[in-house]
């Protein structure tokens, strides 16, 4: 599998670039996994909106959606301009049916739900679930293809249910929206000892950080990640392609 990071800030995007936003490619098959603010157009730089094969949702707050709307613009107006495509599939839960209902534009997207309960296979990827803690519904994902696999937390504070999800992982993608000073529980996050945590005990074999806060220096995610977990740790980062 190969996994580009498009967008990896929380909350909202900085200056020029992306919130959660991730592509997954095995076999020729795209699939994007969540689509904030600013996706659309750093995408592009990478792929184009018509080349997607497939979207999936963690959940639906506006850092992880914001930018559905324009996909579906952009695959509208690309096929007005002749491109073929099939409509898009857009993968995501139906614990939130409005915003599930925004899934499906036209003939253009159409939402698919995933129940949580049961794996589904996406092209090439069998996608397994895990509800995580979070102020909206939301799920952790793991991917395998290829005999490989890859783990998403989506939002989550820490919470040792999502280790057997992540165990022996050959990459954890793991949130991490606060400092080891802070507590994320209320807020519904991770901070790095808990993201440190979590990956050792899964005992993932990496751990890329992501969903990352506006605010001090990340290098000391990192170094307090450190304290809690052996492997190899990085920051998330626009642009990095990781093999996996
Ligand atoms: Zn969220």
């Amino acid at each position: 599998m190969k996994l580009t990071t498009i967008g990896f800030w929380g909350g909202y995007p900085k200056v020029n670039g992306a919130s959660s936003g991730y592509l997954l490619e095995q076999d020729g098959f795209r699939l994007a996994i969540d689509f904030g603010s600013g996706v659309l157009s750093k995408m592009q730089n990478f792929i184009q909106a018509d080349e997607l094969d497939a979207v999936i949702i963690s959940h639906y707050h506006s850092d992880h959606i914001a930018d559905i709307g324009v996909l579906q613009h952009a695959r509208l107006v690309q096929g007005y301009l002749g491109k073929d495509m099939d409509p898009l599939p857009i993968y995501g839960h139906r614990l939130d049916e409005e915003a599930f209902a925004r899934l499906s534009y036209k003939n253009i997207t159409f939402g698919v739900e995933y129940s949580g309960d049961n794996p589904i296979q996406i092209g090439p990827f069998k996608v397994e679930f895990r509800r995580t803690k979070h102020s909206a519904p939301c799920f952790a994902m793991r991917f395998t293809s290829g005999g490989k696999s890859f783990v998403f937390t989506g939002d989550t504070a820490y919470t040792e249910e999502l280790i057997p999800l992540a165990e022996d992982a050959d990459v954890l993608l793991c949130e991490c929206n606060f400092y080891g000073s802070q507590c994320g529980e209320d807020a519904g996050h991770m901070n790095s000892f808990d993201a440190g945590t979590l990956a050792e005990k899964a005992r993932v074999k990496s751990l890329i950080l992501t969903h990352l806060p506006h605010f001090g220096d990340h290098s000391l995610l990192l170094n307090e990640v450190a304290q809690k977990y052996a492997g190899p740790v990085k920051l998330a980062a626009y642009g990095q392609i990781t093999s996996i």
